[in-house]
């Protein structure tokens, strides 16, 4: 029986389209600025989220780091999630390579993070404290359900940041899953934010890279804080090939992701011993699970993987199933199967 892995939506290999275009792309050397393929890519993404310029960087992680820097110099402060991917998920490089302070407020279950929150965290000017710089948001946020950021809530937040003259970063790893779900374009999405980050390597299938898209003043900073963490890259045209895939014929499909996450959290909440809260606040590819607190995460997982079906688990009790490129309905069918079996034997 063939393995269903739910794990994360970066399993996705590339497409066969993927791989002709890799095959065949133009190189030249990217450092030179001469990858006509990287520049192509550069491109069509600044483009999609309505900016000035792009950059192509290796990865999510690499991305927002870049961004984190250019916005920040040392000792300065970032407010943030404190369930937010940077501040739990990429080692605290912000404060370990760019010298950025971390300065958290609560993620609420959508993803957001309160405006009174935030103001409230914004520093006044005194000697004794740090200078606050940054705002940062997830979108769509992953710990928080993967739950969409609304073009409002956005706007709302980038409305503070401009009154008391911060700037705005926007992780925007699944950043075309949120688009996808609210029904809007990313550039509406992309347009309050100074800078946005985006992952071709998640739901978009492609092998490598990230996108980082703002000003072009903006971008040629990042260009050369890309370049001091290691981050540039010769003929990198190859892997820009099957982004430029990624975003032609990748993005229109994501709604299929969704509509299997839902049936799947659909079908997992009858299911007794395991807890998806309600099955209608699943709004992208991903679904937690809250296991009984008998029921250690890595242990259950590893039971289903025997019973067929892959998941991640993401803390002591909880698990993680995330729907893909490559996950069909009669996958979600048969991963609900194995569920039942180690649940309900
Ligand atoms: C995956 C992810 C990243 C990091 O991307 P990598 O390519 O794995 O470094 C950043 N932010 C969010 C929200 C992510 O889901």
């Amino acid at each position: 029986m063939p393995l269903i892995d739910l794990r994360s939506d970066t399993i996705t290999l590339p497409t066969p389209a993927m791989r002709k275009a890799m095959a065949e792309a133009e190189l030249g050397d990217d450092v030179f600025g001469e990858d006509p393929t990287v520049r192509k890519l550069e491109e069509l993404a600044a483009r999609r989220m309505g900016k000035e310029a792009a950059l192509l960087v290796a990865s999510g992680t690499m991305g927002n780091l870049v961004c984190q820097m250019s916005h920040c110099g040392r000792g300065d402060e970032m407010i943030l999630g404190d369930k937010s991917h940077i501040f739990y998920f990429e080692q605290g490089g912000s404060a370990a390579v760019g010298g950025i302070h971390s300065r958290t407020v609560p993620n609420q279950p959508d993803g957001t993070l309160l405006p009174d929150d935030i103001v409230s965290a914004i520093r006044t000017d005194d000697v004794h404290f740090p200078r606050t710089r940054l705002i940062v948001l997830e979108n769509t946020h992953n710990l928080c359900g993967g739950s969409p950021l609304s073009p409002d809530y956005l706007r709302q937040v980038a409305t503070i940041a401009a009154e008391r003259g911060l700037r705005v970063h926007v992780d925007g790893a699944r950043i075309f899953n949120a688009a996808t779900a609210l029904n809007v374009s990313p550039a509406e999405l992309a347009a309050p934010a100074d800078s946005i980050s985006f992952c071709l390597s998640k739901g978009l299938a492609a092998p490598v890279g990230s996108v980082v898209c703002g000003s072009t003043e903006f971008i040629a900073g990042a260009r050369r804080m890309r370049k001091v963490l290691g981050g540039g890259m010769r003929q990198s045209g190859i892997i820009a090939a099957a982004g430029i895939v990624a975003l032609e014929q990748m993005v229109e499909r994501l709604f299929e992701d969704h509509e299997n996450a839902r049936r799947l959290a659909k079908g997992l909440w009858g299911i007794k011993g395991l807890s998806v809260g309600d099955p209608g606040n699943v709004k992208t590819n991903i679904v937690y699970m809250e296991l009984g607190a008998e029921l250690p995460a890595p242990e259950t997982a590893r039971k289903l993987e025997e019973a067929g079906v892959r998941v991640l688990p993401a803390g002591p009790h909880r698990l993680r199933a995330v729907t893909h490129y490559g996950i069909t309905k009669e996958d979600v069918d048969m991963a609900l199967t194995a569920f039942r079996k180690i649940f309900q034997p």
